[in-house]
């Protein structure tokens, strides 16, 4: 393909329609007029987690947001405004939002800037009739509502990332966690050769994510019982959550079905795909979950029956690498470890490394017990299933 474009001198993307423009020769300019060989594309420059990317416009993957005003939904739009492979196309929450634009009902509260080019986007009903041109929708759906809301964006052929808790547990659904179990997106098969279109594919309860990315370096060795006992921040109850009086100068012990999520979406995440099923693990997990008047990061310590040394552990925590790669929400690190340092993790200190997708391990010691800890909005939901929608994405599952 040989085209001539008046154009200046240096590589330059035109404003509005993006196309970039590259001037391989000097010879070929004359009278700012030079020749481009070579193939076209519509590219844009974007910078994502911390790194430059080209975003190729012609093969983004529409994708939408349901529950797009709450407390994950918020999470999720900031991740994928600049995302490099998705194109937020739609936003969905409540008949409540419907027909307004985001910009004008959604009540920001993330400490980064509102990204201002999602602003005039305008909410749509939660219906796979709304959101005919995505190929992909997150959910940040109350689990009461995704329920069938899910089912009818997967039958219409749309492949759903899920925070909701109410598929997590069915046979053919991925309970995913890129780090500990991307084989388990196998189920998606499983899924489709029902007759379906679409897939739906979740991630664990925000406290669970935390504590499987934590034991993914022991895996190796083998354990049985684990116990934990969880400080867990107000951002989990969503905005509506907590009220001030309740959890202001206090600690609640108790979580509704927390410790009941933690104790058995473990077992799927930590079990083995076997042909087409998931045997899960045979360890046994207690938990005890509190509420403690945190903004956003899970504490958790953790106490696990495994016979080898501390030293061991720890080395094994200082060498561990994951099995995936390459995808623009993963952090540098997945698990950064405290070695030295007494007081560390911190939620206020160290909830925003990586971007608030790395959790943070510290003070392993004879017991065998560590503390994990890690952001619940985004290491525990919308960067969670962002990660998902990435390792599906790379896997050709869209
Ligand atoms: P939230 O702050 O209460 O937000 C709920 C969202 O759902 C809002 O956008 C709301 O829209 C929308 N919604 C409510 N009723 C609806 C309906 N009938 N039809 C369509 N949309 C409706 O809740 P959240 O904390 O973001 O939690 C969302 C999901 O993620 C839950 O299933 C939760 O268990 C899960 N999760 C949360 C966390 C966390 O740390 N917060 C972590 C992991 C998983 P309107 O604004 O229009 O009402």
């Amino acid at each position: 393909m040989c085209l001539k474009i008046e154009f200046y001198h240096y590589n330059q993307v035109f404003a509005g329609s993006a196309i970039e423009a590259i001037c391989p020769d000097d010879k070929n300019v004359k009278n700012n007029v030079f020749i481009i060989t070579g193939e076209m594309g519509f590219h844009n420059p974007s910078y994502f987690n911390g790194k430059h990317y080209t975003q190729d416009l012609t093969h983004m993957i529409n994708v939408g947001v349901l529950g797009a005003t709450g407390a994950v939904g918020q999470r999720f739009v900031e991740l994928l405004a600049d995302h490099p492979w998705f194109n937020l196309s739609t936003l969905a929450a409540s008949e409540r939002s419907a027909g307004k634009p985001y910009g004008k009902i959604v009540n920001w509260r993330l400490e980064t800037p509102f990204p201002e080019k999602i602003a005039k986007i305008k909410v749509v009903p939660t219906s796979p009739k709304a959101m005919k041109d995505v190929d992909l929708v997150f959910s940040a759906l109350p689990a009461d509502i995704a329920t069938g809301v899910e089912n009818s964006f997967a039958d219409a052929g749309i492949a759903v990332c899920s925070n909701a808790s109410s598929h997590r547990m069915e046979p053919s659904i991925p309970l995913v966690v890129p780090e500990v179990n991307p084989e388990h997106l196998g189920l998606i098969d499983v899924q489709r050769d029902s007759g379906r279109d679409g897939f739906i594919v979740t991630n664990p309860n925000c406290s669970t994510i935390v504590m499987v990315t934590a034991l993914a370096p022991l895996r190796k060795f083998k354990f049985t019982d684990i116990r934990v006992a969880t400080m867990q921040a107000i951002s989990g109850a969503g905005f509506a959550g907590v009220a001030a009086m309740s959890i202001y100068d206090n600690v609640i012990p108790y979580i509704g079905q927390e410790e009941e999520k933690m104790e058995t979406e473990t077992l799927k995440i930590m079990g083995t795909m076997k042909g087409n099923k998931v045997a899960n693990a045979s360890f046994k997990v207690s938990a005890s979950c509190h509420r403690v008047p945190v903004i956003d990061g899970h504490s958790m310590a953790i106490w696990i029956d495994i016979k080898e040394p501390v030293e061991k552990l720890k080395k094994a925590f200082r060498e561990y690498k994951p099995p995936i790669k390459g995808l623009p929400t993963q952090p540098e690190e997945s698990i950064h470890f405290f070695d030295e340092e007494k007081d560390r993790p911190q939620p206020r200190l160290d909830r925003m490394r990586g971007n608030g997708m790395t959790v943070s391990v510290g003070r392993l010691r004879e017991g065998i017990r560590f503390v994990a800890m890690g952001h619940n909005t985004i290491r525990g939901a919308a960067g969670a299933s962002v990660l998902n929608a990435e390792l599906i994405t790379k896997k050709k599952y869209l």
